[in-house]
């Protein structure tokens, strides 16, 4: 019928009718962005470089500003120019909980804990504008329990955000709908993190660690586990898992202090319970450095060190034996030296002959 002039007419009419109620999505402003840790205050800052009103809550005003804090010094930095933080608001989820009702989105990016983060939708459910965006950074919890018991509006809008650490840097994003999301919010977000926060949007199912997590978990935790086995010590275990693998310098324990150790054993957790049938589940049992670190709260850049510790300018290594800093040791792999020239395909197929 597209050929008619009537039938022009009528396509004309029905997509001018077909216009969903997600379309303003993409015109979105205002970002309530919850939780002022590693990865919200990261997420605030990204968002604040690229114009959005940024609103950033945390338990209270203090937690939040002092997450925000943590965001201005970090290196790298997250912000353009730092004059863009003091554009964020910044308050505590129960005394600022209105706050929410002027967002556009709302961005949930509070500790990886189910009971925690399903609190929070509840009393969001109130306060939320009907037409917001509702999202999770959850890194691998069910998104369809996160939102069980919620009206159905809220759950057709409702999907997992999943950045990556850190936001400013990272473009991957994973969206995880549930079977519950409206499939044209799902295209209008898509839409809105492409055009509008620089993402590459990867679609991802409602399972257990997502894609990225699926496999990253049990590869970071494996390194772990066979550098305690092998006795090697943590510089070299990143010497080989970084750039020469194809990997970013935080390789694999400059990774885990980046990310924060309590969320690695949050996010680990969640899958050894469940994936019961997993033949390598036993990887993502909690190496023995990590729980000790973990019972000394070492957990990371966001205490200040783990199983590295910046002092000035030096870059300290955690000895493994005695769990004493010192400084960092060059490892020296000739063949890694003379393989690196390789391309990386080359390189891997030739590494895996390596007998060093
Ligand atoms: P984090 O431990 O650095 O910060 C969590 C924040 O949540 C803290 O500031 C805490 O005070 C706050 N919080 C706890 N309960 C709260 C509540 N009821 N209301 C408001 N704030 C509350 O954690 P993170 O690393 O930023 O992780 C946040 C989320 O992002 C988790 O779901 C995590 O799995 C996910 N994630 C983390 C990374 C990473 O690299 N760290 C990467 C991707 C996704």
């Amino acid at each position: 019928s597209a050929i008619s002039p009537n039938g022009i007419l009528c396509t004309a009419l029905t997509m001018a009718l077909e216009t969903s109620q997600y379309d303003s999505w993409i015109r979105a402003n205002r970002v309530a962005v919850l939780g002022a840790g590693t990865m919200g205050s990261g997420i605030a800052a990204h968002l604040a470089n690229l114009g959005f009103e940024v609103t950033l809550l945390d338990i209270n005003a203090q937690t939040a500003e002092s997450g925000l804090d943590r965001a201005r010094k970090s290196k790298p930095a997250h912000f353009y120019v730092n004059d863009r933080s003091n554009r964020i608001r910044v308050g505590g989820i129960h005394e600022n909980l209105g706050w929410v009702t002027e967002a556009d989105w709302v961005c949930e990016a509070v500790v990886e804990k189910m009971g925690i983060k399903r609190d929070l939708f509840t009393a969001l459910e109130d306060v939320l504008q009907p037409n917001a965006m509702i999202s999770t950074n959850t890194s691998g919890l069910e998104i369809s329990l996160l939102a069980a018991g919620r009206s159905e509006s809220f759950r057709r809008r409702f999907l997992g955000t999943h950045f990556f650490n850190p936001p400013r840097y990272l473009k991957l994003l994973e969206l995880i709908p549930t079977v519950e999301t409206d499939p044209a919010a799902v295209d209008a977000m898509s839409r809105f993190l492409e055009e509008r926060v620089a993402r590459r949007v990867v679609l991802a199912k409602d399972t257990p660690g997502f894609i990225a997590n699926r496999y990253g978990m049990w590869s970071m935790f494996h390194a772990i586990h066979i550098a305690e086995k092998l006795h090697l010590n943590v510089e070299q275990v990143d010497a080989i898992t970084g750039p020469f693998l194809g990997r970013p310098r935080s390789a694999s324990f400059r990774l885990n202090d980046l990310v924060g150790l309590d969320i690695m054993q949050d996010i680990a957790n969640n899958l050894l319970d469940r994936c019961p049938k997993d033949p390598y589940r036993s990887a993502l049992q909690t190496p023995a450095s990590m729980k000790a670190l973990l019972s000394r709260g070492w957990i990371g850049d966001k205490s200040g060190h783990g199983y590295y510790r910046k002092e000035g300018k030096e870059l300290l290594a955690l000895d493994l034996q005695t769990f004493a800093y010192r400084n960092r040791r060059e490892p020296q792999f000739d063949s890694l030296e003379r393989l690196a020239r390789l391309p990386l395909g080359e390189r891997v197929r030739e590494a895996l002959d390596l007998r060093d």
